[in-house]
C-alpha cells in the first residue's frame, strides 16, 4: 500500500505541482510512473494477486470521501476542477479552512476526517474501477481493487450539526449518534453500486479494509454491520467481496467470521497470537477465504520465516489450501520502501535484522515456496543479533528496579511550597513550552555544518548567540521561567536518540505521515544507554545568562519510543524503562549543575494507548512508572514539569495525576471547553498550565481571550496551582507574532494576579 516513494517521489511531485512548477498533466504522469513502478516491484517479487487503488495522491480516506460526494459545502464550487477541490479539502485555501486531520488508529499516519452533512451519499467517481483499468492497460494484469469499507469510513468521520439558520453548531462522533445505522446502510448501498460496476468490468475480487472491526464494538454494531454488508453484496453474482482487518484481533470473532455475508475475511496474525487462538478454538467456515496477514506492515524487523511457515501450515489444516491466501498484515505504508537505500551506511549487523516494504514481498514469496515444497526454512534468529548490543549495566539496573518504590519521598504539597519559595514564584507564573521560532537562518546554519561549509565551532557560536538573544528576549517580555529555545534540535526524538546507544537512523527511511509529509522514524535495536550528558552544555550556558529560573528540557521515555520503530525481542515496557533510566541520569546531572526546573515532555503519552480498552490499564501503569523513573531521585526542591498536547485527556487524567509531575502544561486553547470540563470531573491537585493560546496559528490572541480561559479554569482548578503558558512549543511560528502573543500572555498574568490576589 501507498508508501511515499523511495526517494519521496510523491512528495516532490506534489510540491512541484502546488508551486505551479509543473502542469497538471506532468504531475499526473509522474504519479502514474510511481504506480507502475510499484506494480513492477510486486511482479518482480513474484506476488500472485496485486492490489490496485492502494496508491493515493494525498490520503485514502479523502479518496473515499470524494468518491461518494462527501465534500463539505465550503469547497463546493462549480468553477473549481475536481483535483483542485481534492487538494483544497486537504490543505485549505483562501476561502475555506482545511478539513481536520487526525491520527489513523494507533499509527503515526494522519487521515483527513470526512465531514458528513447528511446521509445522501452518491457514487460520483469510481476510483477503484479507474485503477483496475489502468493496470490492465499499462501492464496487462488483472488486479484486486482495495478500498476502505463503509463501516470504518463512517466510524472515523464526524457529523456536522447545524441549527435552523443553517449555521454549524458543532460536530458529533457518528458512533454516538442515533443516525449511525442509517449512515452505514446508506453508504453501503453506494458501495454496492460501485462494486456492480467493477463486476461488469470483469473484476473478480474486491477488498474492503475494515480495521474499525478490531475496536471494541457493541452487539448492536454487529447487527448494523451485517445489515450493511447484506445491502453491499445485494445482487452480486460473479465478484467476491473480501473484508480485511488489521492492527489487532477482531472483536466478536464468531459473529464476524461466520455470519458476515462476504466471500472472505482478513486477519492479522502478526500483531499477537489472539486471532490464531480464536481460529483454533472456533474454527473457520468451509466456504470462506482467509486472507492471512503473516508478515508485518508496521515493524521493520525481519520475519521469523521458520515460525511463519509453521503458522501457515497450521492455518492450512484449519482452512484448507483452496481457501488460504497469505498476505501482509496491515498495509505496508507504515514502513520505508526498501532497506537497499540504507546498506551503505548502517551497521551491517543492523541491516541483517531489517526488512522494509519491498523486502516483505520477498518474504511472502519465500514462505509460499517453502510451504508448497514442504521444506524447512533455515533462518537465523534476529534475537541473537539484538543480543550483540546488550548492555549488562543497564540490564542489571533494570532488573533491580522495584516498580512499587519509584516515588518521590515527599508529598507534592510539601515539594511545591518549597520549590516556589526557592524559585520566588508567586501566583500565576508564566513560562513557555520550550522551543522558540526556528528561523530559516537556524535551518541554514544546520545544513551548512552538516555539509562542512562551516565548522562545528562556528555552528556552536551561532547556537550560543541564538540562546543569548532568546534569553534577553524572554527577560524583556517579562516571563518568569525561561527556556533556552531548543535551536540545536531538529526534532525532539532524533536529538536525544542520536546521543543514546541502541538507536539507529536511516537516510532514506521515509514513512508517510500525511499527504506530502514524511518522517524518518529512528530504530531502537539494542539496549539504550547514555554515554555522556546530552543537554547540559547549552542549558547551563542559558542559565548563566539570567537570574531567572532556567528550565531544562528533555523528551520523555514514552514519546521517545512511540515515535520510533522499536525492538520486539523484549517487551515494549522494558525498552521504555531503558530510555527512562538514561533520562534519569540526565535529570540528575542537570540538577547537580544547579538547574532547578526540568521539563520532561510526553506529547505521545495519550496516543500510545492500545486499541483495546482491556489493555489500557496495563499500558497506563507502565507508562506512568516510566515517567516516574526519569525523576524519582531528585531533591524535593527540584521542580519537575511535563508537557502533553493533542487534547482528549478525558479518560486518562487519573494516570496523568499519577505521573506526579509538579507541573504539567497541556494543550487546551483549541478545545478549552472539553478540557476544562474534564477537570470538573477530576480533582487535579498538582501544578498545571492549560494552554492559553493556540500556537498552531499565526494569529495573535487578545488579552480578553486569555483572561477568559484562566477565569474558566480557576473555577475548577486551585488558583495557587495555575500556570500561564502557550499550548505547545513555538518552533513553527515567526518571531513577530510570538513576541506580541507572549507580551499579551504576560499582561494576562498581571491582570489575573491583581484579580485573584
Ligand atoms: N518542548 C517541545 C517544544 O517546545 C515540545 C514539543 C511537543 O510538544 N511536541 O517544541
Ligand atoms: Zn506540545
Amino acid at each position: 500500500k501507498s508508501e511515499n516513494g523511495k526517494k519521496q517521489e510523491l512528495k516532490k511531485a506534489l510540491e512541484s505541482y502546488w508551486k505551479n512548477n509543473i502542469t497538471k498533466n506532468e504531475f499526473l504522469s509522474l504519479t502514474s510512473d510511481i504506480t507502475v513502478s510499484r506494480y513492477r516491484d510486486c511482479l518482480d517479487a513474484g506476488i500472485d494477486v496485486l492490489a490496485c487503488n492502494d496508491f493515493s495522491l494525498y490520503d485514502f480516506m479523502l479518496d473515499t470521501a470524494t468518491m461518494f460526494g462527501v465534500i463539505p459545502e465550503r469547497f463546493r464550487d462549480s468553477q473549481t476542477e475536481e483535483l483542485q477541490i481534492y487538494f483544497n479539502m486537504a490543505r485549505g485555501n483562501k476561502n475555506a479552512q482545511a478539513c481536520q486531520m487526525t491520527k489513523w488508529f494507533d499509527t503515526n499516519y494522519h487521515y483527513i476526517v470526512p465531514e458528513i452533512e447528511n446521509g445522501n451519499f452518491k457514487l460520483i467517481k469510481n476510483r477503484p474501477l479507474h485503477s483496475f483499468k489502468f493496470a490492465e492497460d499499462k501492464l496487462k494484469i488483472s488486479t484486486k481493487p482495495v478500498l476502505v469499507g463503509p463501516f470504518t469510513f463512517i466510524l472515523l468521520s464526524k457529523i456536522i450539526k447545524r441549527n435552523d439558520n443553517n449555521e454549524i453548531i458543532g460536530t458529533v462522533n457518528p458512533a454516538e449518534d442515533e443516525s449511525f445505522r442509517d449512515l452505514v446502510i446508506s453508504l453501503a448501498k453506494q458501495y454496492n453500486v460501485l462494486i456492480k460496476e467493477l463486476e461488469d468490468e470483469g473484476v473478480c475480487c474486491v477488498q474492503l479494509d475494515e480495521p474499525g472491526l478490531v475496536l471494541d464494538r457493541s452487539a448492536q454494531d454487529m447487527d448494523i454491520l451485517k445489515e450493511a454488508y447484506g445491502a453491499l453484496t445485494q445482487g452480486l453474482t460473479e465478484i467476491n467481496v473480501l473484508v480485511n482487518t488489521y492492527y489487532e484481533k477482531i472483536s466478536n470473532y464468531k459473529e464476524l467470521v461466520f455470519d458476515l455475508p462476504v466471500a472472505g475475511i482478513g486477519l492479522d496474525f502478526v500483531v499477537n497470537d489472539e486471532n490464531l487462538k480464536n481460529i483454533e478454538k472456533f474454527g473457520f467456515p468451509q466456504n470462506k477465504k482467509l486472507l492471512a496477514g503473516i508478515v508485518s506492515g508496521r515493524d521493520p524487523w525481519k520475519t521469523d520465516l521458520k515460525k511463519t511457515v509453521s503458522l501457515v501450515n497450521k492455518l492450512r489444516k484449519i482452512v484448507g489450501d483452496d481457501n488460504l491466501v497469505i498476505s501482509n498484515a496491515s498495509p505496508l505504508f507504515h514502513l520505508p520502501c526498501t532497506i537497499e537505500c540504507e546498506v551503505s551506511h548502517l551497521n551491517p549487523d543492523i541491516i541483517k535484522m531489517l526488512a522494509f516494504a519491498r523486502e516483505r514481498l520477498d518474504e511472502l514469496v519465500t514462505v509460499k515456496r517453502a510451504v508448497e515444497a514442504g521444506t524447512e526454512i533455515k533462518c537465523g534468529n534476529i534475537r541473537s543479533i539484538h543480543k550483540k548490543f546488550d548492555n549488562t549495566t543497564v540490564q542489571n539496573t533494570l532488573s533491580k528496579l522495584d516498580e512499587e518504590k519509584i516515588n518521590r519521598p515527599h508529598s507534592f504539597k510539601d515539594r511545591y511550597l518549597k520549590q516556589n519559595e526557592l524559585l520566588k514564584l508567586g501566583l500565576f507564573p508564566t513560562t513557555t513550552i520550550g522551543s522558540f521560532p526556528q528561523t530559516s537562518e537556524v535551518r541554514k546554519m544546520r545544513s551548512m555544518v552538516k555539509s562542512g561549509k562551516i565548522s562545528k565551532d562556528e555552528y556552536d557560536g551561532f547556537i550560543k548567540k541564538s540562546i543569548r538573544d532568546v534569553v534577553a528576549l524572554q527577560e524583556d517580555i517579562g516571563l518568569d521561567v525561561l527556556v533556552h529555545g531548543e535551536f540545536e534540535r531538529t526534532d525532539m526524538v532524533e536529538f536525544f536518540g542520536q546521543q543514546m546507544q541502541g538507536y539507529a537512523f536511516t537516510v532514506n527511511g521515509w514513512v508517510q505521515s500525511y499527504g506530502s509529509r514524511c518522517v524518518r522514524p529512528p530504530i531502537i535495536y539494542g539496549d539504550i544507554y547514555r554515554e555522556k550528558p546530552m543537554t547540559l552544555d547549552y542549558i547551563l550556558y542559558a542559565d548563566s545568562l539570567t537570574e531567572k529560573p532556567m528550565k531544562g528540557m528533555l523528551t520523555g521515555p514514552v514519546t521517545m519510543v512511540n515515535w520510533s520503530f522499536y525492538r520486539k525481542d523484549i517487551p515494549k515496557k522494558q525498552v521504555v524503562y531503558q530510555v527512562a533510566l538514561a533520562l534519569l541520569k540526565e535529570v540528575l546531572d542537570l540538577e547537580k549543575a544547579g538547574i532547578k526546573i526540568i521539563q520532561i515532555d510526553e506529547p505521545a503519552f495519550r496516543e500510545g494507548l492500545p486499541l483495546k480498552k482491556s489493555k489500557h490499564k496495563n499500558y497506563l501503569q507502565w507508562a506512568v512508572t516510566a515517567f516516574r523513573i526519569t525523576n524519582f531521585k531528585v531533591q524535593e526542591d527540584t521542580q519537575i514539569h511535563t508537557h502533553m498536547c493533542y487534547s482528549d485527556f478525558g479518560g486518562i487524567l487519573g494516570a496523568i495525576h499519577a505521573m506526579d509531575a509538579d507541573v504539567i502544561s497541556m494543550e487546551a486553547s483549541r478545545s478549552k471547553g472539553e478540557v476544562i470540563r474534564a477537570f470538573e470531573e477530576f480533582d487535579y491537585d498538582h501544578g498545571i498550565g492549560l494552554g492559553t493560546y493556540d500556537i498552531h496559528s499565526p494569529r495573535v490572541p487578545h488579552i480578553s481571550e486569555m483572561t477568559e480561559i484562566v477565569d474558566r479554569a480557576v473555577k475548577v482548578i486551585d488558583k495557587s496551582l495555575f500556570w500561564i503558558n502557550p499550548d505547545c512549543g513555538l518552533k513553527t511560528r515567526g518571531y513577530e507574532e510570538t513576541v506580541s502573543a507572549l507580551k499579551n500572555m504576560v499582561q494576562t498574568a498581571k491582570i489575573m494576579r491583581k484579580k485573584y490576589a
